[in-house]
């Protein structure tokens, strides 16, 4: 497998990039614009793991229209000596400098990136729907493309099914299942605070959070309203 280009492409991520910051979860290693750029990396390299090295965010003194700027290499070097930079700018467009070409993977060795958000918080949405993690490590491996087959890219599986299962428990400790009482509550208040209360103080909402007895009670101004009109109505019976 010998790569040999210097190309430059175009391409739109505001779309993606928006769904990204919306989705975005607390990370110890945020690499949300990896997995943006990624999908078009795989069109000209499809079997090396890409991790990030040296990435700089904004303008610099030599770029003033520059978004971002990293450069990757391959996970399994230095027996793969694969390496690239990505240049992107604000009008959308972007380069990929190849430096080193050459793609070598040893035979029967699999080679996984290190799985981490957005592509964490999927798989535990898929357990939170009720998956197993027999299916969930199942269908990674299968989703992985005819070039990453052969290179024996495990990107989306890990390495074993245990990457799988640690992501599951991950899931349950953060979610209302876990054993910890005080941090499912915790983490409820966090999700709800991003998701009805983003910007900071939300005009006409009450919160109020209790431990003993066990309740978080979140009103809007919207919900005030309803609640009010629906009292009003004749023969109307709330619980
Ligand atoms: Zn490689």
């Amino acid at each position: 497998m010998l790569l040999n280009y210097l190309m430059l492409f175009f391409f739109c991520i505001y779309g993606s990039t928006r769904d990204s910051i919306e989705n975005k979860k607390e990370s110890r290693v945020d690499v949300t614009y990896l997995y943006i750029l990624l999908p078009y990396i795989k069109r000209f390299n499809g079997y090396c793991a890409l991790c990030v090295r040296d990435c700089t965010f904004g303008q610099t003194i030599a770029d003033r229209n520059q978004l971002i700027r990293c450069k990757l290499y391959c996970k399994r070097r230095p027996i793969c000596p694969f390496s690239c930079s990505v240049i992107l700018v604000n009008n959308g467009s972007g380069t990929i400098a190849v430096e080193r070409a050459e793609v070598r993977h040893p035979r029967g060795v699999k080679i996984p990136r290190p799985i981490r958000a957005p592509v964490r918080d999927s798989i535990k949405k898929q357990f939170a729907n009720g998956s197993s993690v027999f299916l969930v490590h199942q269908d990674n491996l299968q989703a992985r493309s005819v070039d990453e087959r052969p290179a024996n890219n495990y990107d989306r599986s890990g390495k074993s099914r245990n990457v799988i299962r640690k992501i599951k428990s991950e899931g349950i400790k953060q979610s209302l299942l876990g054993e910890d009482v005080d941090e499912g509550l915790y983490n409820l208040h966090k999700k709800y605070e991003a998701e009805v209360n983003i910007h900071g103080k939300l005009k006409g909402a009450i919160q109020n959070i209790s431990k003993y007895p066990c309740q978080i009670i979140v009103y809007t101004e919207s919900s005030i309203r309803l609640f009010d009109q629906l009292i009003r109505l004749k023969n109307c019976v709330l619980s």
